[in-house]
């Protein structure tokens, strides 16, 4: 497909108030003098990175607003003249809405140096399953959160939820989605609970499965999802996301486009040049490499035919848009329902795509299966 317009540099910021037990993103409890150290690495590092140049701008973590709202000031300025001289089309932050780090200064503070999308980590509105994630904030701080938010002139927020907590019901569910929507999000994110090795819901899924939804239970809980949204007025764009018309996330539209992106910060991953790489997730060899200037230690992998025309179908079919198939064709020189014809085939038969000569794409059957059929695409080698 035609490359995107709008490239993105993804910045990760991995202190956290406290951890919660089902996460397995790069973060650490926050302490002061480490994450002192690490914006040191990381300015140093967006002053040593290739040159590259983005249109959009997402601060991840980790918890962002962990941070000095000055610090984060500093940072998208020292982006923003390194990478976008032209400015951002659009910058989010990911926020924790627990209001002791949500001071309507540091939210004007973030609306002055040009962030213009908040992206709260919501997970529940129930307080019973905040409590079995460990999250600390209440619905009420969420409420007053996104008050703020808007009164700092944020017209542009998401609010992220979790579906398949062990003990949420299909009821506490609606209970959440109906919360989030009497909040006039611009946006919307729901993922599946995954239980993730090493953590402690591992353990805990070790000694007790019966506590963790089923397949067919998530599975319902997500088809609630996409009818309550979607009845609401909200597009799936996305299998995971939901935007008001005209509200998608430009950043993720970009990475599911198979545009180019720049990860800076420990951890983080980027795609230039056909090439994927992952930064270390070792806090202390970042910013030791990046402090010296030195190169980060990681992985790195240039993608070759046919794992780069697989990488690009799979992220092509999370949209509701699909395979653009003429798009495809231009950008990769592979006619698409040739070359896919087999796995077009097998998907096609089960009811998992929708093919017409233009465009191969998920059914609404197919999004509940979509790792599957993603996968397919994925690992397929080309007809024997
Ligand atoms: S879920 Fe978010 S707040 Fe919790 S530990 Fe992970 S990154 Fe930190």
């Amino acid at each position: 497909m035609a490359p995107p317009a709008g490239a993105g540099i993804y910045v990760h910021l991995p202190f956290c108030p406290y951890i919660c037990p089902y996460c397995d993103f790069a973060k650490w409890p926050l302490r002061r003098s480490q994450a002192r150290q690490y914006l040191a690495a990381l300015e140093h590092e967006i002053a040593h990175a290739p040159a590259f140049e983005a249109r959009t701008l997402f601060l991840g973590g980790g918890t962002p607003n962990t941070f000095e709202p000055l610090d984060i000031a500093a940072t998208v300025d020292a982006v923003r003249e390194r990478f976008a001289p032209g400015g951002f089309s659009e910058a989010t932050i990911e926020l924790n809405p627990d209001l002791g780090l949500c001071e309507p200064a540091a939210f004007e503070a973030y609306r002055a140096c040009g962030i213009d999308r908040f992206s709260f980590g919501v997970q529940t509105f129930v307080p019973d399953e905040l409590t079995t994630l460990g999250r600390r904030h209440s619905p009420s701080d969420v409420a007053e959160a996104v008050r703020r938010a808007r009164a700092a002139g944020i017209d542009n927020l998401s609010l992220d939820l979790i579906f398949a907590i062990p003990g949420q019901t299909p009821d506490s569910w609606r209970r959440s989605l109906d919360a989030a929507l009497a909040l006039r999000p611009e946006h919307v994110s729901t993922y599946g609970l995954t239980v993730e090795e090493g953590t402690p819901f591992e353990a805990w899924f070790a000694r007790a499965p019966g506590d963790f939804a089923p397949n067919d239970r998530e599975a319902e809980l997500y088809e609630i999802a996409i009818d309550t949204l979607t009845d609401a007025g909200f597009e799936h764009y996305e299998i995971s996301n939901f935007a008001r018309p005209g509200r998608r996330c430009a950043h993720n539209a970009n990475y599911w486009a198979n545009g180019e992106y720049l990860g800076l910060g420990v951890g983080a991953a980027s795609y230039r040049d056909g090439v994927r790489s992952v930064h270390t997730r070792d806090l202390d060899a970042y910013c030791e490499a990046s402090l010296a200037a030195a190169a980060i230690p990681g992985e790195d992998e240039r993608l070759v035919d046919p794992e780069r025309l697989g990488e690009a179908a799979m992220l092509a079919l999370r949209t509701a848009e699909g395979v653009d198939t003429a798009a495809f064709a231009k950008r990769y020189r592979v006619d698409f329902h040739e070359f896919y014809k087999s796995v077009i085939d097998e998907m096609h038969a089960i009811g998992a795509i929708d093919v017409t000569p233009e465009r191969v794409r998920l059914t609404r059957r197919g999004r509940f299966v979509a790792n599957d059929v993603c996968g397919a695409f994925v690992t397929f080698a080309g007809a024997p």
